[in-house]
């Protein structure tokens, strides 16, 4: 635990690194508790410099740029796990980085991260590391079939990873993800998917979401709700036991989100995301501190909020390609909260906004 520390207060600028939606809700959530935001990212588009104070558009490996930042800013966090870990370890010479890069190190590598998460008796899908095509026959053999072969590293949104059928699948899948640094994973049998959103303060108090329930499509966020009927009890206590030693551990300072898999005898740890997370969305209009603004309460050192539900059930969708063209209808539904992330261009498979829902 660190122990006291004293409070970043309202006035103070806070810089994220990456600048996507998450960086934009996050920057939404600081203004009014009088933060201003410094978004540092290298990308041409930065949806989230949009509503921020100051915006640096910059190599994450510049090192003048990345100094220049620090200086002008308090606390630093990031929005987006594939920040490289050393520009977070020059930060962290410079300014509190919260969450550190050690939680970044863990999750930025699929081994390590599982090797993590069993050393703290959590149980993971079933792995193999797999750094030639010999060794992918040889786990095939033990995983059976179906499987999923996936990069280790910056693997996202189902990107980096490929589903294997039938024999005649491995070499192009094992070609396709670059042919070593792979990891097989046996296929889980889930019933269902959740996660759990906890943010920690540097003080060691944590707090955390009810589970919230994840359907995917495509390796995509598609939809979550909470509460997440029909999961366990046991089970999710289980997990969320989990997810908190996972941040005493790594003496973690922000929100951090474990991903599930609920299978029959118990949770299976899918990954985890040392950040604010599209399975928390639906807290915004949907708890009493939204997952952005508890992020925000955490890495300055300020009390967490209250999360009980704002209603009975709560359903949030992504709006995922053309999906947000549907904005005009979106707005004409009384009970539609509609978040659109202002990115130029629909791609399929986009996030290009997202729709919350109260039910009874
Ligand atoms: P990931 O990016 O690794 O979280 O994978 C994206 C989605 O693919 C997950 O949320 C699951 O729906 C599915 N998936 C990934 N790994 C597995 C697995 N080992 N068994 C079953 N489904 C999986």
């Amino acid at each position: 635990m660190t122990g006291s520390v004293a409070p970043i207060p309202p006035g103070s600028t806070i810089g994220i690194l990456g600048g996507g939606q998450l960086g934009r809700m996050l920057a939404l959530a600081a203004a009014p508790l009088g933060y201003r935001v410094h978004v540092f990212a290298p990308e041409a588009e930065l949806v989230a410099a949009d509503v921020s104070a100051a915006v640096t558009r910059a190599d994450y490996q510049d090192r003048a740029a990345l100094s220049a930042f620090a200086a002008s800013v308090d606390v630093i966090t990031y929005e987006f796990e594939n920040v490289p870990s050393d520009a977070v370890a020059f930060l962290e010479s410079l300014r509190p980085v919260r969450p550190g890069h050690l939680a970044l190190d863990v999750s930025q590598d699929r081994l390590r991260e599982k090797r993590f998460v069993e050393g703290l008796g959590g149980k993971p899908a079933p792995y193999w590391v797999v750094d030639s095509l010999a060794d992918l026959d040889s786990a095939l053999a033990l995983s059976g079939m179906p499987a999923i072969l996936k990069t280790r590293r910056f693997g996202y949104d189902g990107k980096g990873q490929a589903r294997i059928d039938r024999v005649s699948d491995a070499a192009p899948a094992f070609e396709a993800l670059g042919g070593c640094d792979l990891i097989l994973e046996g296929f889980v049998p889930f019933e269902a998917e959740f996660s759990i959103i906890l943010a920690r303060c540097p003080n060691g108090a944590e707090q955390h979401y009810p589970a919230c329930l994840n359907t995917h499509v495509g390796g995509i966020l598609a939809e979550s709700r909470v509460p997440a009927v029909g999961l366990d009890s046991a089970h999710v206590a289980a997990a969320t036991s989990l997810v908190v030693r996972i941040a005493d551990a790594l003496d973690y300072v922000g929100v951090l989100t474990c991903e599930f898999f609920a299978c029959a005898d118990g949770p299976v740890f899918n990954e985890m995301a040392p950040r604010v997370h599209n399975s928390g969305h639906w807290s915004i209009e949907g708890a009493q501190t939204s997952q952005f603004e508890q992020h925000v309460r955490a890495i300055c050192g300020l009390p967490l909020g209250p999360v009980r539900l704002r209603a009975p059930a709560i359903e949030m969708r992504n709006l995922l390609g053309d999906e947000a063209d549907d904005w005009q209808a979106l707005l004409a539904d009384p009970a539609a909260h509609l978040h659109l992330y202002g990115k130029s261009a629909a791609a399929p498979g986009r996030k290009m906004g997202h729709v919350t829902w109260f039910r009874s």
